[in-house]
């Protein structure tokens, strides 16, 4: 049983839900644990016909004046059992830091929502030879003040951001080498065993490879979540 994760990022039209839900039903996932994360909008949608939700984004801030904002608290009170956080798009476009990250991760935890937190290199950072200390250095801070306990409901997503939307993916030995030093890391730290999922351009034409991968428990899928005879095919090839 591997984790497959749907980001839908800022896709799809209502018009569209319908259809895509009556197909998503139609889909074999194989014994695999599927988890959509579609726009905030639809979670309900998706909710009333069966399916474990993710949201892509919670708030930082408990309730209150903040406009624009969904809470923990709100996304529990629908039946959204993951979230997303710490997704370089949000990073890169919403100007996200670690601190940010580790008090979204605290809330959602409190609110009984599992975390899937997602940590990665950018392109500098990897040809810097960097990316253990710049992951080292995201767990760190994002993972402040969280105990062991909790830390076992947080899944990891290794996402290189050169990697997500780019079609380029790493080696399959730098994944795993990644995929181990994350789990190492959190045991050493917490005593802990982890999940940690791979996520940036996985396509039908790398799938085989990636999914050879020791240590692996699954998929964060961008694109390729909105085409379902691809997400089929996929899954097949697992
Ligand atoms: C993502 O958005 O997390 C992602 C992995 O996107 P893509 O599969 O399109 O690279």
């Amino acid at each position: 049983m591997k984790y497959l994760i749907l980001n839908h990022k800022m896709n799809l039209e209502y018009k569209n839900i319908k259809k895509y839900i009556v197909d998503l039903t139609n889909i074999d996932i194989n014994g695999n644990k599927l988890v959509v994360c579609p726009s905030d909008i639809y979670l309900t949608n998706f909710i009333d016909n069966g399916f474990i939700v993710g949201s892509q984004n919670s708030s930082s801030n408990k309730d209150g004046a903040y406009t624009g904002e969904v809470s923990a608290l709100q996304l529990k009170s629908l039946g959204v059992k993951y979230s997303l956080v710490g997704h370089s798009e949000r990073k890169k476009n919403f100007n996200e830091n670690d601190q940010d990250i580790n008090k979204k991760i605290r809330l959602l935890l409190l609110n009984k929502i599992k975390p899937i937190l997602c940590v990665g290199e950018t392109m500098i950072e990897k040809s810097t030879n960097t990316t253990k200390e710049v992951i080292s250095q995201q767990l760190k801070e994002s993972l402040s003040k969280i105990n062991s306990k909790d830390i076992s409901n947080i899944i990891i997503a290794y996402e290189p951001v050169w990697a997500v939307g780019s079609g380029k993916t790493p080696s399959s030995n730098e994944i795993e080498e990644i995929i181990l030093y994350i789990k190492d890391l959190i045991y050493k730290n917490f005593k802990v065993k982890i999940r940690v999922l791979y996520g940036g351009s996985v396509n039908n034409s790398n799938i085989e490879r990636i999914n050879r991968i020791k240590g692996l428990d699954g998929y964060l899928l961008g694109s390729i979540s909105l085409d379902l005879n691809k997400l089929q095919e996929l899954i097949t090839k697992m």
